[in-house]
């Protein structure tokens, strides 16, 4: 018997098939999501200018200094500075300027006082202002120009993903568009004679196809594009049929009919042009993976939902991540402690469903039922994979485990 591959063999080869795919710029309310290719650079200093943070007065510190709710000190206010204001008026020894949040700090001042450490607060503020308590030093409530970024420093790096943080740093920085990767096309083909469409009741014989559903949201999750969903009959021909239909995918994701039995339309189809291993994991041992003469990736899932669910998070979401030029494209792992015991299989390491509490940082498994690969509803209970090595045949409470964080 041939000896299995270890994950790590099997992913390995699966990454080395993976380069980046091309290029494209897009406008920020288009990035959402999207890998960068390149640095994102400040366009500009940001803060642009020093600016007040707090709504109150600009001062010179001089004037205030030592002033207290017994001796106030007290300024004439000769100008008034609204947020998005660009002037900057010249005010002399005991005068103030009224100025809000955001507006640009006078030449002038060299700290702010608050409306809440003066004596009229907003109230009759463009008269005399009575300040009741001194900044504590020069640069009190004043936001310093670049004190965020500089111009021209990287403020996101190629690789990183575009999320609402990310958009919005880029947007600070000045930068309207941004130079991304395409995002990957996939199609998804469950196969199995036996399948038929959510919602129809399944005869003696049939299920429901629940994987296409499943990859549809993984694959979205994955920030790729969907382009095709099937569901063929075990024969090989519609596996052909698919392969041209789909002839302008990225992906191919193929669930069921890669094991050994006699109906598996993918082996039949494709033995010849992908390759068909037995991985050192559970569950999701038998695997098929390819590269076709065009370029497109060929996976080969094997049918089980709970296979489909692990097999996607530890060799399809990488390599679509890969393929966005993603700098991480593992989840996060977590080292909890096993609150539960359970037996696992020997010789293959087990991505186990399980149920988490990160406050307590303890895993149990997700369903009684144990590792069942058929699982299909229990998946829903889990949050996350406990990862327990090849040669631990028993996890036993307190043992610590990594854990894939699913969010
Ligand atoms: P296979 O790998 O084709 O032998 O399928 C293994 C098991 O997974 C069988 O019990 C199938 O009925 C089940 N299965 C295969 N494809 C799907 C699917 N798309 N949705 C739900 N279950 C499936
Ligand atoms: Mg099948």
């Amino acid at each position: 018997m041939t000896p299995l591959l270890t994950v790590e063999e099997h992913r390995a080869r699966v990454l080395a098939a993976v380069s980046a795919l091309p290029a494209e710029t897009v406008v920020l309310s288009d990035a959402s999501g999207r890998t960068l290719a390149e640095p994102v650079r400040a366009a500009h200093d940001l803060p642009g200018f020093d600016n007040s943070s707090m709504d109150g007065f600009a001062v010179r510190l001089a004037d205030v200094e030592g002033a207290d709710a017994g001796t106030p000190a007290s300024l004439r206010v000769v100008a008034d500075l609204p947020a998005g204001s660009s002037a900057d008026p010249s005010f002399g020894p005991g005068e103030a300027v009224r100025i809000m949040t955001g507006a640009p700090i006078p030449a002038a001042a060299d700290a702010v006082v608050p409306f809440e450490d003066t004596a009229g607060g907003l109230e009759d503020s463009l008269g005399v202002v009575e300040v009741l308590h001194a900044p504590a030093a020069a640069g009190a409530f004043i936001r310093r120009r670049g004190g965020d970024t500089r111009a021209g420093d990287v403020v996101l790096a190629a690789g990183e993903r575009l999320g609402a943080w990310a958009l919005s740093a880029a947007a600070a920085a000045g930068v309207a568009e941004l130079v991304v990767r395409r995002r990957p096309r996939v199609a998804v083909v469950s196969t199995g004679s036996e399948l038929v469409a959510p919602g129809t009741v399944p005869g003696r014989g049939q299920t429901p196809d629940s994987n296409s559903t499943l990859l549809a949201a993984l694959i979205a999750d994955a920030d790729a594009e969907v382009t095709v969903i099937a569901s063929l009959r075990d024969e090989a021909g519609a596996i052909h049929a698919l392969l041209e239909q789909a002839h302008d995918a990225d992906v191919v994701v193929f669930t069921g009919g890669v094991s050994a039995g006699a109906y598996e339309p993918v082996r039949q189809a494709l033995s010849d042009r992908i390759s068909f291993d037995k991985i050192a994991m559970q569950p999701g041992k038998p695997q098929a993976f390819g590269v076709l003469d065009d370029g497109r990736l060929v996976f080969g899932l094997p049918g089980n939902p709970v296979s489909v669910a692990v097999s996607f998070e530890v060799l399809v979401r990488p390599a679509l991540l890969a393929l966005q030029g993603r700098t991480v494209i593992d989840r996060r792992l977590a080292r909890l402690t096993a609150s539960e015991s359970w037996t696992t299989p020997p010789g293959r390491r087990q991505y186990l469903p399980a149920a988490i509490d990160l406050v307590e940082g303890t895993v149990r498994p997700a369903t009684a039922g144990g590792s069942g690969s058929h699982l299909a509803a229990s998946l829903a209970r889990a949050e996350a994979f406990a990862i327990v090595p090849a040669e631990v045949s028993t996890v036993s409470v307190g043992d610590p485990l990594d854990v894939m964080l699913i969010p």
